[in-house]
């Protein structure tokens, strides 16, 4: 019951608005969602096509690039041969020799390089006189005698031990000497070892020996940088031994690039399987020191074969796949070669097999961590809703404003409908009271009956005016009152509207002080309007003045406003009232809980009759202080 009151018009109406509006944005919500939702099923598609498009023209220029690599592997396979960075070609001779190009491309090699060496018995004697006869002198004059020999691999020999004994003898700048000597001989092993590692490594000794630092950093570093740049054809453990040798004596930690050493080790693993190399000439394997590509042709004179590291691999990945996509190469045993883990979805691949490529290619885009950029037509989605949603909204908040200012209205034409009866209803009682005692001829002095007439009187005047208040309200709600605007001594209607209010005040004791210099101002006006709004600033001065029994008229001029003010010391209205105070029907809060007679509709004539006159009207209040209304007109500029 409670809640069909409460849902009464006007409040269905905004019930019925409510439930619109929350049906109509949930559905324009659930399209939207639903739109959203299809377009990012396409979006997933249209990836996967891109992925998918981009897999198959990667795996195409893989297919060529090792093509190109495919064609290095042939005769003449040699120093002319122009290789891609990180690229090594090598050739293995049927006996197991090596060869590698750009020379020096690799660290260490599957076999040693072959250079002469003595016949092992040419030192046989020296040996005996250093090792059997401890004649160490005895055993330096032999082996002095051997290193004038012409055969380059006995001097060789020869300055290699005769460097050993100088240093068992002590005799550290003598063996320096031979080793100087050792490390001009070019082609010639010692012990199957290059001759110039010998000497190098043999100075570094002495220095290390002899406590000589800067001249041993200086070695180490120059037999580092010859062991770096494969200057020597060594194995892998005579490498590892005298590259750990020289960091030791440089006090560094041995920092080869994978990349050299997957290729090195990429050769190693082609001489080993020479023998067994299968019908499909090309193979990527996964190395300790990194992934490596070998391809290669078996030919009966020679295996000729190009090799290529990790570096020539990711560049591979990154030259054949669109900046914004990732590519990955797995083995056939699924282990990760290059680049990141694919991800479980969203990823083209193109297995070895179906593709032609030595391994498994992965493509897929950035992960989902690093933020996918929504496409532009999602964007475009996104936005279109955005603005539906804000026309929408904007469209509601309109409407509700307009409909909680009506129910506003509505409510405060209620509390007038039951301010104007209220406002009828004591004088008809007072009139039909009295009415009823005169014809009952109850009234039997004379003075009680002039008292009465009296009552009559003014009762019937409170009466007219009340209904004349309401009529002209009437007429300028409808827009109706047309103003009959004429040339007025202003002062003139001021002066005599205040006696006349003056004289119907005058009973209860209110005096209206009106300062009036003799002089007149002329402005265009309607007498009767503006007379209407002056009396009702009045009234409302007296009606909310209890105490202070005295109200104030002052009038101002200038060359083209006339003000008029109405001043009194009364109650004084709140600054939050004091705009909506001439909005129709409204009435102060002070003023209804002291039960104080009125409409809500004074100020809000007033304010329509001013602006009719191109004026404005003014407030100034302070509660407990009393207010102060202005009435600013255009003067006709004449002053007497
Ligand atoms: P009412 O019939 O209530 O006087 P009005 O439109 O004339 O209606 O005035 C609106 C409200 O403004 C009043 O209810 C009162 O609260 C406030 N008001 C108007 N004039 C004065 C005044 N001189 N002193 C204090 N309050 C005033």
């Amino acid at each position: 019951m409670q809640l069909r009151h409460w849902l009464r018009p006007p409040r269905q109406l905004l019930v019925v608005f409510l439930a619109v509006a929350l049906m109509s944005a949930g559905a324009v919500g659930w399209l939207g969602w639903l739109l959203l939702k299809q377009d990012a099923a396409l979006d997933v598609q249209r990836r996967q096509e891109r992925l998918d498009q981009a897999a198959d023209r990667a795996a195409a220029a893989m297919q060529r690039s090792i093509a190109d690599l495919q064609a290095h592997a042939n005769p003449p396979l040699g120093p002319n041969v122009r290789f891609p960075p990180g690229v090594s070609g090598i050739s293995i001779r049927p006996g197991g020799g090596v060869t590698a190009w750009p020379e020096g491309s690799l660290l260490y090699y599957p076999v040693s390089g072959v250079a002469p060496l003595a016949p092992s018995q040419t030192f046989a004697d020296g040996e005996r006189l250093e090792y059997s006869g401890n004649d160490l002198a005895g055993a330096a004059r032999v082996y002095s005698k051997s290193a004038a020999a012409g055969d380059p691999a006995v001097r060789a020999g020869a300055l290699a031990r005769l460097a050993r004994v100088r240093r068992k003898l002590g005799d550290a700048d003598a063996a320096l000497r031979a080793y100087d000597q050792l490390a001009q001989i070019e082609h010639a092993d010692v012990e199957g070892l290059p001759a110039a590692l010998v000497a190098r490594a043999g100075r570094a000794s002495v220095f290390e020996e002899t406590s000589r630092p800067s001249e041993l950093r200086q070695e180490a570093d120059a037999l580092q940088r010859d062991i770096r740049r494969g200057r020597w054809q060594l194995v892998k453990a005579e490498y590892e031994f005298y590259s750990s040798q020289a960091s030791a004596w440089l006090d560094t930690k041995p920092a080869d690039a994978l990349d050299a050493l997957a290729r090195a080790d990429a050769a190693g693993w082609l001489w080993q399987n020479r023998a067994s190399l299968d019908s499909m000439p090309r193979r990527s394997i996964a190395l300790p020191s990194g992934p490596a590509l070998v391809v290669w042709q078996s030919l009966p004179e020679r295996l000729y074969a190009v090799v290529a590291g990790p570096t020539y691999l990711a560049s591979l990945c990154s030259e054949v796949v669109p900046s914004d996509l990732r590519c990955a190469l797995s083995d056939s045993e699924g282990r990760t070669l290059i680049g990141d883990r694919p991800p479980a979805r969203m990823v083209a691949v193109r297995a070895a097999s179906a593709a032609g490529l030595p391994w498994t290619l992965h493509l897929f885009g950035p992960s989902e961590a690093e933020g996918i950029a929504p496409s532009p037509r999602r964007r475009l989605l996104v936005l279109v809703f955005a603005v539906v949603a804000l026309v929408l909204a904007t469209g509601w908040y309109f409407i509700l404003r307009a409909m909680s200012r009506e129910l506003r209205v509505s409510r405060l034409q209620s509390d007038f409908v039951a301010a104007v009866s209220h406002e009828f209803r004591s004088p008809l009682t007072s009139l039909s009271h009295i009415a009823e005692m005169l014809a009952g001829d109850r009234i039997r002095s004379v003075d009680d009956r002039r008292k009465s007439y009296d009552v009559l009187v003014r009762d019937t005047d409170r009466l007219r005016r009340l209904v004349e208040g309401l009529l002209d309200f009437g007429r300028f709600e409808a827009g109706a009152a047309a103003l009959r605007l004429e040339p007025l001594d202003i002062t003139d209607l001021v002066r005599s509207t205040v006696a006349e209010f003056q004289e119907r005040v005058a009973p209860d004791g209110y005096s209206i002080e009106m300062t009036d210099d003799g002089s007149s101002v002329h402005a265009c006006a309607d007498r009767e309007a503006l007379s209407r709004a002056l009396w009702n600033l009045l009234d409302n001065a007296v009606k909310y003045s209890p105490d202070c029994r005295t109200v104030w008229v002052d009038m101002t001029h200038d060359d083209d406003r006339v003000s008029i003010v109405i001043r009194d010391r009364g109650l004084g209205i709140p600054a939050h009232e004091q705009r909506e105070i001439f909005d129709r029907f409204v009435r102060g809060a002070d003023s209804k809980a002291r039960r104080i007679r009125g409409t809500g509709i004074g100020l809000a004539m007033v304010r329509e009759i001013v602006r009719a006159h191109g004026g404005e009207i003014q407030v100034a209040s302070e509660p407990g202080r009393g207010s102060r209304f202005t009435m600013v007109l255009r003067s006709a500029g004449g002053v007497a």
